[in-house]
């Protein structure tokens, strides 16, 4: 068997190609133009290149942006009171602090202290807490971004056994209790996979559906899944490459080469995933400008 290959770039340019259409059909109504507020602690290099993926598909789209740079020296209480000048900012309609956060400083406060109506990565408890209970909430964008994948290529997770390896709050967990809900979103039986694990490939080998968001290059070899299995690698990491000019090059947490052959879908690192969570903040910053998800009283 040879994989069929989910193309994340192809999806994302339509979906966001959508989102420009809703994008310019809300201001031809005379409302202005969504803004996402970026806060970039610190000057990791990792996430200057994520915020300026970011920034290139708010300009594709027709949504304004602007990323606030804050020392990586900055107390916890001064980051929480530039998030709480944005919170108040009428003109601002999502707010979004790129992770990691430097050591000193706990992420579990610092998104506590943005809007829940604002929190377009879908992080803050509240958001989680609605996903839990399916209740309209800002989805975190890398499980939403799977799910629209799913839609696209018509994958039933309906009945399936979805195994999720990687447990993180931000893609792990949210992917799970996407998955396992029975009443809305994934309707599969899912067992969820994190370091701990005993034996995982006790677990995927009776994997319809795998999604693996651990960032352990190679994690996942041929002979722990069963033939036609759908494989969705979150993971992003940088290995060592001389054969290219910046001397490192992207794979996921999945052998892909070996996987392809025995799987009926897999996506690819880079072009699968990562393209899609990307689009999924576009989609949640239109609908935090809409109010969609909160509606003023
Ligand atoms: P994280 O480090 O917060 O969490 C990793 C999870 O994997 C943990 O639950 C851990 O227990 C589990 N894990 C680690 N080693 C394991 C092992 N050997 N066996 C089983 N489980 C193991 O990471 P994260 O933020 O969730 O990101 C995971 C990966 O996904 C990273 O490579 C990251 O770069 C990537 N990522 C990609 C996107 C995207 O859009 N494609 C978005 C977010 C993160």
């Amino acid at each position: 068997m040879s994989a069929q290959i989910i193309d994340g770039k192809m999806v994302a340019e339509r979906t966001r190609n959508q989102i420009r259409e809703d994008v310019d059909s809300w201001v031809e109504e005379g409302n202005r133009r969504p803004f996402l507020q970026v806060i970039q602690v610190g000057t990791d290099p990792a996430s200057s290149t994520y915020i300026g993926a970011k920034t290139r598909a708010c300009n594709d789209v027709g949504i304004e942006t602007g990323t606030a740079h804050l020392p990586d020296t900055i107390s916890a209480k001064e980051l929480k009171k530039q998030i709480r000048k944005f919170n108040e900012d009428d003109n601002v309609d999502g707010i979004l602090v790129q992770l990691p956060l430097p050591n000193h400083l706990s992420s579990h406060d610092v998104i506590e202290s943005i809007d829940h109506r604002k929190d377009v990565d879908g992080f803050h408890p509240m958001n989680v807490g609605r996903l839990a209970v399916d209740q309209p909430t800002f989805r975190s964008c890398t499980p939403a971004g799977i799910l629209e994948l799913f839609k696209h290529y018509s994958i039933p997770t309906k009945s399936q056994h979805a195994v999720v390896v990687g447990a993180s709050n931000i893609v792990g967990s949210p992917m799970a209790i996407t998955l396992s809900r029975e009443n809305s979103t994934g309707k599969a039986t899912t067992t969820i996979c994190h370091k701990y694990t005993k034996d995982i490939t006790r677990h995927t080998i009776d994997a319809d559906i795998i999604i693996v968001a651990a960032g352990q290059p190679g994690l996942i070899k041929a002979e722990m899944v069963k033939e036609g299995v759908v494989v969705i690698d979150v993971g992003i990491n940088r290995v060592a490459d001389e054969t290219s000019k910046k001397g490192y090059k992207l794979v996921g947490d999945c052998d892909f080469e070996a996987l392809k052959k025995k799987a009926s879908w897999i996506t690819p690192v880079p072009g699968g995933v990562g393209p899609m969570t990307v689009a999924m903040l576009m989609k949640n910053t239109l609908l935090a400008a809409k109010k969609s998800i909160y509606p003023e009283d």
